[in-house]
C-alpha cells in the first residue's frame, strides 16, 4: 500500500517506515504508523463513545 508521496522527492512511500525510501528524508508525523495507529484509535474511542451516548439516550438513563 502507497499512500504517501515524499515532500523532497515525490517518492512514493509505503505506509510501513518512518524514512523515504528513497532520499531518506523523514515522513511527516502524520503519515507516520504509529500516528495513523492513534487517530485511528481516537476515531474508534469517538465512536464507542458517541454509541454509548445514543444507547444511553435510548434506554433513558
Ligand atoms: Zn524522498
Amino acid at each position: 500500500m502507497r499512500l504517501f508521496h515524499c515532500d523532497d522527492c515525490g517518492h512514493h512511500m509505503r505506509l510501513g517506515g518512518t524514512r523515504c525510501g528513497k532520499c531518506y528524508t523523514p515522513k511527516r508525523a502524520v503519515q507516520q504508523p504509529t500516528a495513523l495507529a492513534g487517530l485511528t484509535l481516537a476515531l474508534l474511542a469517538a465512536v464507542l463513545v458517541g454509541l454509548v451516548l445514543m444507547l444511553m439516550r435510548h434506554a433513558g438513563i
